[in-house]
């Protein structure tokens, strides 16, 4: 049986050429480049609440980095350093191999080093410290959206949540929709670049984990204003279009959560930006309402303009 040690030396000790000092030591040591912020995020992913006993290793591993991705994007900020804490039930070496590589895929493809962490023996439990590197006034805030705003959302949303309501057996997805729907749940793509190409040109943004209207909410109470969405306009990925159910549909794309989208604001003379963005990256960002003075509230408007009731507001785990 492998000690603790060794195990760490075996899985997660590649080389991280972009710290001062990687792991090994007492703590790690990086240092920013001139005139930027450290930006620091972190993220808990445990089995039974995140994921389901038995889930695919690689995709937790690719998970566990994807979400604290998705923070830093949703920051503007370049992702650098992670530490990568993992409390494991036995030393399964097959689990470890598999969970390393699906976290190192995702990091080299975003430069991200890891540089230390902790193993323990418990509840299979992941959490991942990120840290990056934005110029401070560049910082892509909640607070930052002002009135007459246009509201943008990266890809698609409610995938995720449509591959949740087919395990639970709420529907039915046929291929190919099911295996997309599934690789949306458990290996988000991070907006990485997006996050990065959005400095100095969106006001606000945050990234969609809990439901695309419930993190709109988020911008909304810190900027102090409220939104106006029509959903007619919100992009319909492929396994949502076919689905069959329109209710359930809506539920996912509005409330859904687990999309790792980001959802952001910029001024109106700035779309075509946007959309010169949009081409550049081959990423679709699509205008789905604008920020009102007001409440900090979404209505959200059918293609008649009036207000459409909202389902869930979105997921909280101790609602
Ligand atoms: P300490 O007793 O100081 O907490 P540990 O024995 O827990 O040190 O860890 C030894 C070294 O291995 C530290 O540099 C730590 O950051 C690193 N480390 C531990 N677990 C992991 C992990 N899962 N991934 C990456 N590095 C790790
Ligand atoms: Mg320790």
């Amino acid at each position: 049986m492998a000690t603790e040690f060794e195990l760490i030396q075996r899985y997660f000790s590649r080389p991280a050429p972009s710290a001062v000092l990687g792991a090994g030591d007492d703590c790690a040591l990086v240092r920013p480049k001139p005139g930027m912020t450290l930006a620091v995020t972190t993220d808990m992913l445990l089995e039974g609440t995140h994921f389901h006993a038995g889930a695919d290793a690689r995709r937790l591993g690719h998970k566990s980095l994807a979400v604290n991705l998705s923070d830093l994007a949703a920051m503007g900020a370049d992702p650098h350093w992670g530490l990568l804490s993992l409390a494991l039930p036995a030393a399964d070496e097959s689990w470890l191999a598999a969970f390393a590589e699906g976290f190192y895929a995702l990091a080299a493809r975003h430069g991200v080093d890891l540089i230390g962490g902790d193993t323990t023996r418990g509840p299979l439990t992941i959490s991942v410290t990120l840290i990056g590197e934005v110029p401070v006034e560049l910082a892509l805030r909640r607070d930052g959206a002002l009135p007459g705003d246009d509201i943008w959302v990266s890809g698609s949303t409610g995938e995720a949540a449509l591959a949740l309501a087919a395990l639970s057996g709420r529907i039915a997805l046929a291929e190919p929709f099911i295996t997309q729907c599934l690789a949306r749940l458990e290996a988000p793509d991070p907006r990485v670049e997006l996050g990065g190409r959005l400095r100095g040109l969106a006001r606000s943004a945050i990234d969609v984990s809990d439901g695309l209207l419930a993190d709109l909410g988020h911008i909304l109470e810190m900027s102090g204003s409220g939104a106006e969405v029509w959903y007619d306009t919100l992009p319909r990925a492929p396994g949502i279009a076919a689905c069959g159910d329109e209710s359930l549909a809506r539920e996912c794309v509005t409330s859904g959560g687990d999309d790792y989208e980001l959802l952001f604001t910029a001024p109106p003379h700035r779309r075509g930006e946007v959309q010169d963005l949009s081409a550049d990256l081959g990423l679709v960002l699509t205008r789905i309402g604008s920020i009102v003075p007001g409440e900090s509230r979404a209505i959200l408007r059918d293609a008649h303009g009036h207000a459409m009731p909202v389902v869930h507001p979105g997921f909280d785990h101790f609602r």
